[in-house]
């Protein structure tokens, strides 16, 4: 069965919001008041940044 790929990349990439930079991700998960479990990461399909639901709740380490 072909899609593999397609459907991760779907999943990470095609069926979320994009953000031009961490800063603005984490900006919207603020926003909606779910900065504690969402984190930014960088999508390798669009370069660009997404969020993602954080659940073994590790802080996000790296930059910043
Ligand atoms: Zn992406």
């Amino acid at each position: 069965m072909k899609g593999g790929a397609e459907e991760a990349r779907y999943r990470s990439c095609g069926s979320k919001r994009r953000y031009r930079s961490q800063g603005d991700a984490l900006d919207a998960a603020l926003l909606a008041g779910v900065e504690r479990e969402r984190a930014a990461y960088r999508c390798r399909y669009c370069g660009q940044w997404h969020l993602t639901t954080r659940e073994r709740g590790d802080p996000p380490r790296g930059s910043r």
